[in-house]
């Protein structure tokens, strides 16, 4: 069955879905922007799980492009995944970091049976990627990775986010 793409305008953390993803930076100890609101409302448990890891694996950081998954603490979902994506750069084509965000996640949800996920528009907070962009690599990339999964949720939190990514679903 083919995944299918909604679209919400509003907060990643109030989402009821197995699993959240979030738009992590490689430290894994928490952030600004989505990073903050994921652990601010999902409570300490989810820092825990992140050193826990940081501990046994990642002592250099996660890299860019890869996902994992922890507890989701007192959110209403089962998992958050964890992802790290690049930071804009006109220079230099990132792109496939990009990508590989959205699909090393759903490979994590797909470990997990995660069959309902629910992602932020990666990287174009604090990295800066610009939005048109990050959104058709981000709806591309979805709509060309073998999942389990049966839907796909892209949390925009304003209504900026919300067109670019609608441009990209239509
Ligand atoms: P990055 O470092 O990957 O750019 P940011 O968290 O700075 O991550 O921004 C990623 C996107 O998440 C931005 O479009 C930002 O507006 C959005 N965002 C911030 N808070 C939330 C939230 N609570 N729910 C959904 N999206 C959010």
């Amino acid at each position: 069955m083919p995944t299918t793409i909604t679209l919400v305008q509003g907060d990643i953390t109030e989402q009821h879905v197995d699993a959240v993803v979030n738009a992590a930076n490689s430290s894994l100890l928490g952030g600004g922007g989505v990073d903050g609101a994921i652990h601010r409302k999902g409570g300490p448990a989810i820092l825990a799980a992140c050193r826990d890891l940081r501990a046994s694996h990642y002592g250099k950081g996660l890299p860019t492009g890869h996902a994992v998954a922890t507890t989701a603490g007192r959110l209403p979902a089962r998992w958050v995944i964890h992802t790290v994506g690049p930071v804009w750069s006109a220079s230099e084509d990132r792109s496939e970091l990009l990508a590989s965000c959205h699909r090393e996640s759903l490979q994590v949800a797909d470990e997990l049976g995660a069959k309902t996920v629910a992602f932020p528009a990666i990287s174009t907070g604090v990295y800066r990627w610009p939005l048109e962009d990050a959104a058709r690599i981000a709806v591309e990339t979805v709509r060309g990775t073998e999942t389990e999964v049966e839907e796909v949720r892209f949390v925009l939190f304003d209504e900026r986010a919300y067109e670019a990514f609608a441009v990209q679903v239509r």
